[in-house]
């Protein structure tokens, strides 16, 4: 039997499974180094032209097909090609490649390259990950037009044995999908990538476990090797001895069990014993997310990040785009409320051009600031936002108010933009909900004064926690404070409930907090009516509401409030939990 080997990489997809791998041999194509003579130049041109349409059609059979095999009928991951497809449109691609083939004399495949390492090098300095992972589907994009002109066959369907382990340098999003659509795949494992990346993504809609950025695992893993993969943990065992693989089957028994036990109880409402209902939202980043959340239950959408689609593009989305997006988004969801947020675009997160570098990005210009300061853009989303009211539930959220005046600004830009359309004659939700995000001390601080102008409140504690305990969330050398239950932020939430319930609008938590159920009962003491999070966290966090009373859930925090420091206070909590549910999980 082979050595065992591990690798550590990022989970990027939870779960947990074991099977052999099948590796794919994706590293990129080989590109030849021509110099035109002058009368090749023309023909050179229209050879580039052919293979982008060639590259377009491509992507549009794969959209057909994965739309036809799709058992939910969503988009699937249609948007993601699509906005593959419009890279190969992007002025930016074209005329550059074109004008590298007719000035320099160089070939097409060469050129591709060049340009394509130019756009790369534009997202190279952003500090998101998000931004920095599109680099790969520009190369994705340039790889399919070098192996079009290389007369390569593209997207050939493989013969995976059931359960494969898809080991790689790195899977396209094409890949990934038309892979995960054979129903075979158990896990991927790729060199490359992060959280943010489209394996991760894919993977994470079709709830495949996956770990990313494993180094150089694709070098070291044969096609047939057992593997074990930890999608949760990050973790790649490849030839695990037969203990190891004990415990990582019982592991995958354990997350399978849970799994149906999330999917049993999905129709259950989250009503504590004695009678206090919180809803459970979902929190996504992209509208493949849906299948999954409607599967786990969740009872509407809390949390729509719309800067992520400003996916591996230079330019910002027109109107039309946003659009059909939030359309349908809001019509997948058939009635239920849809909590779409304003661009959360800061000083590093700007598509299009360098950024100017901020000393104190998560200070600077972001959010709220940033579409304030860009009214276009801004007006652009809303307008979007607007139309689109009309087709379903739909609630609008700003993020990152700090202060009244941003709140009163953002809302006249969206009266304004209301009576544009009422004046072109374009149908609008007659009356939906307008509200904000509570993420800065300021806010929390003036929660009362927000309270009467805002429809309602939904905290984001990711934020919250950042500004009020002064940590960079980014930051790994002082993530030890990031303190959830810090007397600070439970007195701030205090005062944010109180403020909402005093004037009566909603309250609800979209950030990471809500999502974990060490902090369930202290939420419900709180009062929280909405807690918003990810498909797979809604069960554990339905549990513990079901299984317990406010009163009771008040008795833990008034006794947890009675410590001082944030570490007594976890302790105590957890301790509670673990007493109580045998551990929050
Ligand atoms: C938050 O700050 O808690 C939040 C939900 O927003 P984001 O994580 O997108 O900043
Ligand atoms: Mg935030």
């Amino acid at each position: 039997m082979s050595a065992t080997q591990s690798f550590k990489g990022i989970g990027a997809s939870p779960g947990v499974a074991v099977g052999h791998a099948y590796v794919l041999d994706n590293r990129r194509v080989r590109t030849p180094k021509v110099k035109l003579q002058e009368n090749e130049i023309e023909p050179e041109a229209l050879r580039f032209k052919t293979a982008v349409e060639l590259s377009s059609s491509q992507l549009d059979d794969l959209k057909e097909k994965l739309k036809r095999d799709s058992e939910e009928g969503s988009q699937d991951h249609g948007l993601i090609l699509e906005a593959h497809k419009l890279m190969l449109q992007d002025p930016m691609f074209i005329v550059e490649v074109n004008r590298l083939i007719s000035e320099e004399a160089i070939n097409a495949e060469w050129a591709v390259r060049r340009v394509a390492r130019r756009i790369k090098h534009q997202f190279d300095n952003m500090e998101d990950e998000y931004f920095r992972e599109r680099r790969a589907d520009v190369d994705f994009v340039a790889d399919r037009v070098v192996r079009n002109l290389l007369g390569h066959a593209m997207d050939e369907e493989v013969e995976l044995p059931k359960d494969s382990v898809v080991v790689a340098h790195d899977v396209s999003p094409a890949d990934a999908a038309m892979l995960v659509r054979t129903g075979k795949v158990a896990a991927f494992v790729t060199d490359l990538g992060g959280q943010t990346s489209h394996t991760a993504i894919v993977a994470r809609a079709r709830e495949v476990p996956a770990v990313v950025g494993a180094n150089r695992a694709s070098d070291s893993i044969r096609s047939g090797d057992l593997v074990a993969v930890d999608g949760n943990q990050g973790l790649v065992l490849v030839n695990p001895t037969d203990s190891q693989l004990a415990l990582f089957r019982e592991t995958m028994r354990r997350h399978q069990a849970s799994e149906a036990t999330a999917l049993q109880t999905a129709e259950l409402r989250a009503v504590s014993l004695d009678g206090h209902q919180i809803h459970l939202n979902g929190n996504i980043e992209f509208p493949e997310e849906i299948p999954s959340l409607l599967a786990h239950g969740a009872e509407g959408i809390g949390l729509y990040r719309t800067e992520f689609m400003f996916l591996n593009r230079t330019e910002a989305p027109t109107e039309e785009e946003h659009y059909k997006v939030y359309r349908e988004v809001l019509e997948s969801m058939g009635g239920k409320p849809v909590t779409i947020r304003t661009l959360d675009l800061g000083g590093d997160k700007v598509p299009g051009k360098k950024p100017e570098r901020e000393a104190n990005p998560a200070l600077g210009l972001r959010a709220i600031r940033y579409c304030l300061h860009h009214r276009e853009l801004f007006r652009v989303q809303l307008r979007a936002m607007l139309r689109a009211s009309v087709h379903g539930n739909i609630r609008i959220m700003f993020p990152l108010i700090s202060g009244l005046s941003e709140l009163r600004e953002a809302r006249s830009e969206l009266e304004h933009c209301k009576s544009e359309l009422g004046r072109a004659g374009v149908p609008v939700g007659k009356r939906f909900p307008v509200g904000i995000m509570v993420e800065t001390p300021s806010a929390a601080w003036i929660a009362d004064r927000l309270a009467q102008e805002a429809d309602f409140f939904s905290i984001g504690t990711n934020d919250l926690i950042q500004y009020s305990l002064a940590i960079d969330r980014q930051n790994r050398d002082v993530a030890y404070l990031y303190r959830p239950l810090h007397l600070a932020v439970l007195r701030s939430l205090q005062n944010i409930v109180r403020a909402a319930k005093n004037a009566g609008i909603p309250v609800a938590m979209c950030g990471e907090m809500a999502g974990d159920p060490t902090y369930t009962l202290v939420l419900l003491a709180l009062g929280f009516e909405e807690l918003s999070m990810t498909a797979g966290q809604l069960a554990a966090v339905k549990r513990i509401v079901r299984q317990t009373s406010r009163n009771e859930a008040q008795s833990l925090l008034e006794r947890a409030m009675e410590f001082s420091t944030a570490e007594e206070i976890e302790r105590f909590v957890r301790h509670e939990m673990e007493k109580r549910f045998g551990g929050a999980e």
